[in-house]
């Protein structure tokens, strides 16, 4: 079932409730306060309901139901506890084209009342279409959690100074950056304090600062290496407030999915990693093109990059370009595929026993293999992580080898950590590169060589059992 959400204004419209006990007492208070006027139709009356038929702030009809009742009504409550009256009322309704709820009874139900959160005039609802009301209720309560209740008056502020922020602001792009930066800043700080005033002060004093035309600014934001889990609360922020988000490649739809509902998602397709993909894809100076352009005209732009944007994603370049050309930025740091894929393989990256430091080194191309300091990466008792790999483990082995890293010195090959396609291939330096070949690994790969890697035959603990050990493969086939 697929239903259409819409908040009602009930204020002085007539409202039915079938119905005298408990359920209908509370049925009764919400749509009061949303201003509706009640009448309530049953035999019989709790005290309370009693009380206010008395008081004359509630109708009421006495007896059983008849689909008179429904006269001039706009939605009807059925909260009798007894199907057969509940049914005839929806019936009834039904043929008059007035809104019915049955209380728990999604079938004979022609409108649903969601789950809410009240931070009135901010109000989230929350339906599962009747499938499932005990999952709509676990996830307000997580909503609840999360939305302060200082929101409740935020909303109230922003109502108030609608009509002058639109005249002040008329751009919508301007005027949603003021509420990003500006109110959901400074002003919301002050009323979470309690401090209504001051709040008020600032909202003015920020408005009068600011000016009609955006300035733009590029966030680079890291993804995290996969698992939707592992992004940030800071970057969900910046997904949620782009107009413009540039992504590589490597970064998932679960991810992309975060970025605001109109954002532009520009893949510019740097396929780190790999082979070099069919498609046409931008390099570096494109990329840089593209954030100078959109920044340019006054649009925030996320870039995302996979893991963190500061190891081995050219984070660096990207930020002396910006700054060389005035363009303002921040940077949120991501979970960097070593700590991530580690951690999926089950192999801590120190160990008291076994390694006392661990480097991130890459070695992808002849350059970076060329370049490196081999008699310091071959030594005893520290951990490799070596990003972009894949292609040059040969090289890799022969050059440890050769500077004397033991032939024994355990791997844990990861390929797509934190996915759930995740595989890991382990086994020791002298047979790398065949048990890669064998399990066809493809990029995104990590690579984790040093006595540490022999932990993940124990420690793993997530998806599949590694794969390379005959004695695990038996036992898992
Ligand atoms: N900035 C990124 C690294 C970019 S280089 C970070 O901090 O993680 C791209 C390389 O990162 C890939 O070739 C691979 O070695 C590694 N990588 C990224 N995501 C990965 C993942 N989910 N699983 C395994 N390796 C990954």
């Amino acid at each position: 079932m697929s239903l259409y959400p819409l908040f009602a204004d009930l204020r002085s419209r007539a409202v039915l409730v079938v119905g005298g006990g408990a359920v209908a007492e509370r049925k009764i208070a919400a749509l009061r306060a949303a201003g509706a006027v009640v009448t309530v139709g049953a035999p019989a009356l709790t005290d309370a309901l009693r009380d206010d038929v008395a008081r004359g702030t509630l109708r009421h009809r006495e007896g059983n139901f008849a689909a008179d009742w429904l006269d001039g009504a706009w939605l009807v409550v059925a909260a009798t506890g007894d199907r057969a009256v509940n049914r005839q009322v929806a019936a009834a309704a039904e043929t008059r084209r007035v809104f019915a709820n049955v209380v728990d009874d999604a079938e004979l139900s022609s409108f649903h009342v969601p789950a809410i959160v009240d931070r009135s005039p901010l109000t989230v609802a929350i339906s599962s279409g009747g499938a499932a009301p005990a999952l709509a209720s676990h996830v307000r309560a997580r909503i609840e959690a999360l939305l302060e209740p200082s929101l409740g008056p935020l909303a109230d502020l922003a109502r108030r100074w609608r009509t002058r922020l639109r005249t002040h602001l008329p751009e919508p792009a301007a005027r949603r950056r003021f509420f990003e930066r500006h109110v959901l800043g400074p002003v919301a700080d002050l009323l979470r304090r309690g401090d209504a005033q001051a709040a008020e002060v600032e909202f003015a004093r920020g408005l009068k600062s600011t000016s009609r035309t955006a300035q733009g600014s590029v966030a680079l934001v890291g993804a995290g290496p996969g698992d939707p889990g592992l992004v940030t609360l800071n970057a969900q922020r910046a997904l949620l407030t782009a107009d413009v988000v540039l992504h590589d490649r490597l970064v998932p739809a679960e991810v992309l999915s975060l970025a605001r509902r109109d954002a532009e998602l520009v893949d510019v397709g740097k396929q780190v990693g790999g082979k070099a993909s069919q498609a046409k894809h931008a390099d570096q100076d494109d990329i840089h093109a593209l954030m100078l352009e959109h920044a340019r005209a006054g649009r925030r732009v996320v870039r995302l990059k996979c893991g963190d944007p500061f190891v081995f994603g050219r984070g660096g370049e990207e930020l002396e370009f910006l700054a060389a050309h005035g363009i303002p930025f921040e940077v949120v740091p991501g979970v960097t595929a070593a700590l991530a894929c580690a951690a999926h393989a089950g192999v801590p990256l120190t160990h008291r026993d076994h390694a006392q430091s661990v480097r991130f080194v890459t070695a992808h191309c002849r350059d970076s293999v060329d370049t490196l300091d081999w008699r310091a990466l071959a030594a005893e008792r520290q951990t490799l992580a070596v990003y972009m790999g894949v292609a040059g483990l040969e090289a890799l082995r022969a050059r440890l080898l050769e500077h004397g890293r033991a032939p024994s010195t355990p791997f844990a090959l990861v390929e797509n950590g934190t996915r759930a396609n995740q595989r890991v291939v382990i086994g020791t330096l002298a047979n790398l590169v065949e048990r890669a070949g064998a399990h066809a690994v493809r990029a995104p790969a990590l690579l984790i060589l040093g006595e540490v890697a022999a932990l993940a035959n124990r420690l793993h603990w997530f998806g599949t059992v590694p794969l390379g050990e005959p004695a695990r493969e038996a036992r898992a086939a």
